[in-house]
């Protein structure tokens, strides 16, 4: 499959060109992190690749072994730096239109910092 077309226009593109301002929590050459402008639990960050990859998928599939692995450990020591580790914490990673993705480059969210409720609401299940 070839690479996804990638929006250079996206908000976390225009993040990583210092074109807009975030409130940052840690970079290193691999990842760039975030708190979410809109957090939806106590502790709620944004870890991002540096490389421009369109979501999860178009990331396994065309960033190198040391660009995947620095990104994951660059999110798991977020994850320690925040606190958020030992109590427990959620990863996501919204994918495509189905997945509820709202800005087209590659990234997952960090929550943790309280009680966080089930995993997804009876509805996203299709069940009223
Ligand atoms: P998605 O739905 O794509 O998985 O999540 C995108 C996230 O980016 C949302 O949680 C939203 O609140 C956050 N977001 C959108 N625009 C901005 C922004 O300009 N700055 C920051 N820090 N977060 C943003």
């Amino acid at each position: 499959m070839t690479a996804k077309s990638y929006d250079k226009n996206n908000i976390f593109a225009k993040i990583l060109r210092g074109e807009i301002p975030c409130n940052k929590v840690y970079e290193d050459e691999y990842a760039l992190a975030f708190h979410d402008i809109a957090p939806k639990a106590p502790v709620h960050v944004l870890v991002i690749p540096k490389g421009a990859y369109v979501d999860l998928c178009d990331f396994a599939r065309q960033a190198s072994a040391d660009e995947i692995a620095g990104f994951y450990k660059a999110a798991t020591k977020i994850a320690a730096d925040l606190g958020i580790e030992d109590a427990g914490f959620r990863t996501i990673a919204n994918t495509g239109a189905g997945g509820g993705q709202e800005v087209p480059h590659f990234h997952i969210h960090l929550l943790g910092g309280g009680p966080l409720g089930p995993m997804i609401s009876g509805n996203s299940r299709g069940i009223a």
